[in-house]
């Protein structure tokens, strides 16, 4: 049989992915869009959706179907040392664009199941293998009907932080400046909890951080960002790991109790915020699988949905022509740059939030630059 061609074939069907095919296909290309889940799926994430996203959500057509979910809002952001000092911050944002919290599991699928509407042809439980370039691509994929190869004219990675396609396409990164330990990426849901409220409350524990947000009537998100040692005991010893984690900052009982898993804990590893660099001309990278953020800003969604739908002009407009890479990535640069460092120096951190707590007008200006509402 000969194998099936399409103009651009995406691996992942993240908000990356979704938002860079759906855009695409209403341009007129023929796109494959593989994962290698089954949607509804869940996905390591704080669940805090930054407003600048419905600039998004509105061009890709989603913006009403979410609005229709009564969505959990987002009024303002807390924040606790080791000290048990904390400080308070509004979160600016309108009413028709809030700052809001939702499981990626409904998140991700509204999006692709909306991809799908627009005539992006959709393979789920669909694996990428290995991708391999001359003259056009030949991709290899693992799915319900077995091993299947298609070929294709231009190649997206949206597959995450561990991006295969990345390997695939020769991509490397600049050395971490700041040679810190790699951290681990953790998140469960616990019980709904009351007096969260609509905050979003962030924690500082010994190695590390974690945030805790109410997402729905009967959930809560809690991710957390820890040593590979501390991240360990979350697998072999789960009450041990609660106890030295969330349980070590003092604030925590006074917000939040019974923050066990109601079904398991997730990893990811490592969430040092990484940024790729690549040449092939037929081939792009988006989302985490270009540059991952600090997730405690809760701008990664932002930055994927925008990223994928720069990807998707660039390529629709030049689509014979050779394709380096999409416009300079838009990544925070106080994120990236000052926020993301700061946090691995726990002292620096601590004394942070203490000379924060003091300063009435500190945090503001820090959420203003941090929580930005759009890009
Ligand atoms: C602890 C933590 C907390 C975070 N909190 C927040 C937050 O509160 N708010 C926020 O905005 N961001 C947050 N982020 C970041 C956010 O989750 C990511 O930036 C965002 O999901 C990136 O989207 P993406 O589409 O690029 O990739 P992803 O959402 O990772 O999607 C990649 C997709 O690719 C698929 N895939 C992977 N490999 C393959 C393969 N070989 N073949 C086929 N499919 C494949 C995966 O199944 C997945 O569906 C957090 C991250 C972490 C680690």
């Amino acid at each position: 049989m000969p194998m099936k061609h399409f103009d651009v074939l995406i691996a992942g069907a993240g908000p990356a992915g979704s938002a860079c095919a759906t855009l695409m296909a209403r341009s007129g290309l023929d796109v494959l869009l593989c994962d290698k889940e089954q949607f509804p799926r869940d996905k390591i994430c704080g669940d805090c959706i930054n407003p600048g996203c419905w600039k998004y959500f509105e061009l890709l057509g989603v913006a009403d179907s979410l609005r229709k979910l009564d969505l959990h809002r987002i009024e303002s952001a807390r924040m606790a040392n080791l000290s048990g000092k904390q400080i308070t911050v509004p979160v600016r944002a309108t009413p028709s664009r809030p700052f809001f919290s939702i499981k990626r599991s409904t998140l991700d699928n509204l999006l692709v199941q909306n991809a799908e509407r627009e005539g992006v042809s959709l393979l789920q439980q669909t694996r990428i293998l290995d991708a391999t370039f001359s003259d056009g691509w030949n991709v290899v994929v693992r799915g319900r009907n077995g091993i299947e190869t298609f070929s294709c004219d231009y190649l997206v990675g949206a597959d995450g932080r561990n991006s295969t396609i990345a390997n695939k396409i020769g991509a490397w990164s600049r050395k971490n400046p700041f040679k810190t330990a790699r951290r681990v990426g953790i998140q469960w849901h616990a019980d709904v909890q009351p007096r969260v409220g609509s905050e979003v409350q962030l924690y500082t524990i010994k190695e590390g951080y974690f945030g805790i947000v109410n997402v729905d009537v009967q959930n809560s998100n809690v991710a957390m960002v820890t040593s590979p040692d501390i991240a360990r005991d979350a697998l072999a010893n789960l009450p041990r790991f609660i106890e030295r984690t969330v349980y070590s900052n003092p604030i925590i009982g006074r917000y939040a109790t019974q923050i066990e898993p109601r079904c398991g804990v997730v990893t990811t590893y490592p969430v040092n915020p990484i940024r790729r660099h690549w040449n092939h001309p037929k081939a792009l990278l988006v989302g985490d699988a270009r540059q991952t953020v600090e997730p405690f800003t809760g701008e990664g969604v932002l930055f994927a949905l925008d990223d994928g739908a720069r990807a998707a002009r660039q390529i629709s407009t030049l689509f014979d022509k050779k394709v380096r890479r999409t416009a300079r990535p838009r990544a925070n640069f106080w994120v990236n740059r000052v926020v993301s460092p700061t946090l691995r120096n726990q002292e620096l951190v601590e004394s942070l939030v203490w000379v924060a707590s003091e300063i009435s007008w500190l945090p503001r200006l820090f959420a203003r630059t941090v929580f930005r509402t759009s890009l």
